[in-house]
């Protein structure tokens, strides 16, 4: 299962490799959080429906939910999707940041694991990988002082 969710995955950031857009374009807006680094190697696409893995059998285990429902960003390794509409929301940008390094500290595969077994014990709101995310959106959406949001992510995980 995970293979295929991983080729499904490789081949759906390969199908969009073009329309791209680097994250170095908000370093300004993130200084102090995410250093031009990691933003380099950091991209999003824009699109109107975010792209799922719609297997059967992952409705099966329980995520029919989560391929369901309508949310504004997903992130898959070093690249997030966006809702286009929502391209211009720096929190989500943010969000989703916090997932890249999520990605970037387990590995994929043991990412995966983990994200969608939290899903299936607590749910999405209460996943522990979720929660992360949001707090620190919350914390950089109220304006809270610039921190190393990488080495935050790697100490707490
Ligand atoms: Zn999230």
């Amino acid at each position: 299962m995970l293979d295929k969710i991983n080729g499904w995955i490789d081949e759906t950031l390969a199908n969009h490799t073009s329309e791209r857009i680097g994250c170095e374009c908000m370093a300004t807006d993130f200084e102090g959080y995410y250093p031009p680094a990691f933003l380099a190697d950091s991209f999003y696409v824009i699109v109107p429906q975010l792209p799922k893995p719609d297997f059967p059998e992952l409705r099966q285990l329980g995520f029919g939910d989560l391929i369901d429902t309508d949310f504004n960003g997903i992130t898959y390794k070093n690249t997030y999707f966006v809702k286009q509409g929502k391209e211009r929301n720096l929190n989500l940008h943010f969000h989703e940041l916090v997932h890249v390094l999520q990605w970037q500290t387990l590995g994929a595969e043991a990412f995966m694991i983990r994200y969608m077994d939290e899903i299936l014990k607590y749910g999405y709101e209460d996943a522990p990988l979720e929660k992360m995310a949001f707090a620190l959106e919350a914390h950089f959406m109220e304006g809270g002082a610039p921190f190393d949001i990488g080495a935050h992510v790697r100490q707490k995980i």
